[in-house]
Protein backbone atom coordinates (compact mmCIF):
# COMPACT_ATOMS: atom_id res chain seq x y z
CA UNK A 1 0.00 0.00 0.00
CA UNK A 2 1.99 3.41 -0.93
CA UNK A 3 1.95 6.05 1.24
CA UNK A 4 -0.21 8.98 1.08
CA UNK A 5 2.33 11.67 -0.61
CA UNK A 6 3.87 8.09 -3.19
CA UNK A 7 0.02 7.74 -4.07
CA UNK A 8 -0.16 11.82 -4.69
CA UNK A 9 2.99 12.11 -6.51
CA UNK A 10 1.34 8.84 -9.02
CA UNK A 11 -1.24 11.47 -9.99
CA UNK A 12 1.18 14.71 -10.50
CA UNK A 13 0.95 16.28 -13.84
CA UNK A 14 5.09 15.91 -15.56
CA UNK A 15 4.77 19.92 -15.44
CA UNK A 16 3.37 22.30 -13.78
CA UNK A 17 3.26 26.27 -15.05
CA UNK A 18 3.24 29.32 -12.42
CA UNK A 19 2.37 32.94 -13.30
CA UNK A 20 3.37 36.09 -11.24
CA UNK A 21 3.06 39.45 -10.87
CA UNK A 22 4.27 42.43 -8.79
CA UNK A 23 4.39 46.08 -9.10
CA UNK A 24 6.57 48.37 -6.52
CA UNK A 25 6.76 52.15 -6.51
CA UNK A 26 10.34 54.01 -6.83
CA UNK A 27 11.30 56.36 -3.66
CA UNK A 28 14.03 58.40 -3.68
CA UNK A 29 17.23 57.13 -1.46
CA UNK A 30 16.48 53.77 -0.87
CA UNK A 31 18.67 51.35 -2.92
CA UNK A 32 17.26 49.31 -5.97
CA UNK A 33 17.38 45.65 -5.94
CA UNK A 34 16.27 43.62 -9.02
CA UNK A 35 16.24 40.38 -9.62
CA UNK A 36 19.09 39.86 -6.37
CA UNK A 37 21.26 42.56 -7.70
CA UNK A 38 22.11 46.16 -6.03
CA UNK A 39 22.01 48.48 -9.07
CA UNK A 40 22.87 52.26 -9.10
CA UNK A 41 20.38 54.32 -9.23
CA UNK A 42 18.84 57.61 -7.73
CA UNK A 43 15.74 55.74 -6.64
CA UNK A 44 15.06 52.70 -5.28
CA UNK A 45 11.57 50.49 -4.69
CA UNK A 46 9.75 50.81 -1.73
CA UNK A 47 8.21 48.10 -0.12
CA UNK A 48 7.92 46.48 3.39
CA UNK A 49 10.76 44.34 2.27
CA UNK A 50 13.45 45.24 0.26
CA UNK A 51 11.10 45.65 -2.63
CA UNK A 52 12.46 43.48 -5.30
CA UNK A 53 9.69 43.37 -7.37
CA UNK A 54 11.38 40.65 -9.83
CA UNK A 55 11.89 38.15 -6.91
CA UNK A 56 8.86 38.58 -5.54
CA UNK A 57 6.85 37.91 -9.07
CA UNK A 58 9.27 34.86 -9.24
CA UNK A 59 8.28 33.62 -5.97
CA UNK A 60 4.95 33.79 -6.52
CA UNK A 61 5.41 32.01 -10.05
CA UNK A 62 7.30 29.13 -8.11
CA UNK A 63 4.34 29.35 -5.44
CA UNK A 64 1.30 29.12 -7.49
CA UNK A 65 2.55 26.55 -9.61
CA UNK A 66 2.82 23.98 -7.02
CA UNK A 67 -0.66 25.90 -5.61
CA UNK A 68 0.70 27.14 -2.35
CA UNK A 69 -0.41 29.83 -0.51
CA UNK A 70 0.70 33.27 -2.23
CA UNK A 71 3.96 35.35 -1.19
CA UNK A 72 1.37 38.01 1.32
CA UNK A 73 0.35 35.00 2.87
CA UNK A 74 3.04 33.42 3.77
CA UNK A 75 5.53 36.64 4.54
CA UNK A 76 2.64 38.75 5.30
CA UNK A 77 3.95 42.76 5.21
CA UNK A 78 2.06 43.26 9.12
CA UNK A 79 4.58 40.73 10.52
CA UNK A 80 7.74 43.28 11.40
CA UNK A 81 9.80 40.10 10.45
CA UNK A 82 10.12 41.03 6.82
CA UNK A 83 10.51 44.37 7.69
CA UNK A 84 13.75 45.27 5.21
CA UNK A 85 13.79 41.18 4.25
CA UNK A 86 16.30 40.11 1.55
CA UNK A 87 13.80 39.32 -1.36
CA UNK A 88 16.03 36.14 -1.31
CA UNK A 89 14.96 34.34 1.52
CA UNK A 90 10.74 34.50 0.27
CA UNK A 91 12.53 33.13 -3.41
CA UNK A 92 14.13 30.33 -0.95
CA UNK A 93 10.96 28.93 0.50
CA UNK A 94 9.11 28.59 -2.66
CA UNK A 95 11.81 26.69 -4.47
CA UNK A 96 11.94 24.78 -1.21
CA UNK A 97 8.05 23.93 -1.34
CA UNK A 98 8.41 23.51 -5.26
CA UNK A 99 11.29 20.57 -4.09
CA UNK A 100 9.58 18.95 -1.65
CA UNK A 101 5.91 18.99 -3.87
CA UNK A 102 8.30 17.01 -6.22
CA UNK A 103 9.40 19.50 -9.01
CA UNK A 104 12.27 21.10 -10.02
CA UNK A 105 12.38 24.42 -12.38
CA UNK A 106 12.31 23.43 -16.49
CA UNK A 107 12.32 27.30 -17.50
CA UNK A 108 11.32 30.82 -16.53
CA UNK A 109 10.47 33.63 -18.40
CA UNK A 110 10.50 37.36 -17.43
CA UNK A 111 9.16 40.48 -18.41
CA UNK A 112 10.43 43.97 -16.52
CA UNK A 113 8.49 47.21 -17.41
CA UNK A 114 10.32 50.28 -15.88
CA UNK A 115 11.20 53.52 -17.14
CA UNK A 116 14.84 53.70 -15.45
CA UNK A 117 17.04 52.62 -15.05
CA UNK A 118 18.29 50.95 -18.14
CA UNK A 119 18.33 47.00 -17.59
CA UNK A 120 19.89 46.03 -20.59
CA UNK A 121 23.63 46.42 -19.18
CA UNK A 122 22.71 44.77 -16.27
CA UNK A 123 20.58 41.86 -17.80
CA UNK A 124 23.46 39.24 -18.60
CA UNK A 125 24.02 39.76 -14.22
CA UNK A 126 20.79 39.28 -13.36
CA UNK A 127 19.90 35.91 -15.58
CA UNK A 128 23.09 34.71 -13.93
CA UNK A 129 22.16 35.49 -10.27
CA UNK A 130 18.49 33.85 -11.16
CA UNK A 131 19.91 31.37 -12.79
CA UNK A 132 22.29 30.09 -9.37
CA UNK A 133 19.14 30.86 -7.04
CA UNK A 134 16.73 28.85 -9.17
CA UNK A 135 19.51 25.96 -9.87
CA UNK A 136 19.50 25.95 -13.11
CA UNK A 137 21.53 27.26 -16.47
CA UNK A 138 21.63 30.87 -17.54
CA UNK A 139 20.06 29.42 -20.39
CA UNK A 140 16.89 28.70 -19.19
CA UNK A 141 16.34 31.96 -17.40
CA UNK A 142 14.81 34.61 -19.92
CA UNK A 143 14.50 38.16 -19.20
CA UNK A 144 13.09 41.21 -21.24
CA UNK A 145 12.82 44.41 -19.87
CA UNK A 146 10.38 47.18 -21.44
CA UNK A 147 9.73 51.11 -20.77
CA UNK A 148 6.14 51.41 -20.14
CA UNK A 149 5.04 52.99 -23.23
CA UNK A 150 1.33 54.46 -22.42
CA UNK A 151 0.81 53.57 -19.55
CA UNK A 152 1.52 56.21 -17.16
CA UNK A 153 3.56 54.02 -15.17
CA UNK A 154 6.83 56.37 -15.05
CA UNK A 155 7.29 55.94 -11.04
CA UNK A 156 6.16 52.09 -10.89
CA UNK A 157 8.42 49.16 -11.87
CA UNK A 158 6.55 45.88 -12.58
CA UNK A 159 7.38 42.37 -13.22
CA UNK A 160 5.57 39.30 -15.15
CA UNK A 161 6.96 36.08 -14.71
CA UNK A 162 6.08 32.14 -15.92
CA UNK A 163 7.86 29.18 -14.45
CA UNK A 164 8.06 25.56 -15.85
CA UNK A 165 8.41 22.35 -13.77
CA UNK A 166 9.27 19.51 -14.35
CA UNK A 167 8.68 16.33 -11.97
CA UNK A 168 11.86 14.77 -10.73
CA UNK A 169 11.73 11.52 -10.64
CA UNK A 170 11.70 9.87 -7.53
CA UNK A 171 15.04 7.67 -8.11
CA UNK A 172 17.12 10.88 -8.64
CA UNK A 173 15.30 13.02 -6.21
CA UNK A 174 17.77 15.04 -3.84
CA UNK A 175 16.79 14.35 -0.16
CA UNK A 176 16.12 17.53 2.03
MG1 LIG B 1 6.25 42.88 -3.91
Amino acid sequence: MPKTNDRRRATQPPTRIGYGFDSHEFRSGIPLKIGGIALAHAKGLGGHSDGDVLLHAITDALLGAVAAPDIGALFPPSDPKWKGADSVVFLREALKRVREAGYGVANLDASLILAAPKIGPHAAAIRVRLAQLLEVHADCVGLKAKTPEGLNLENAAVAHVVVLLERIPTKTRRKG
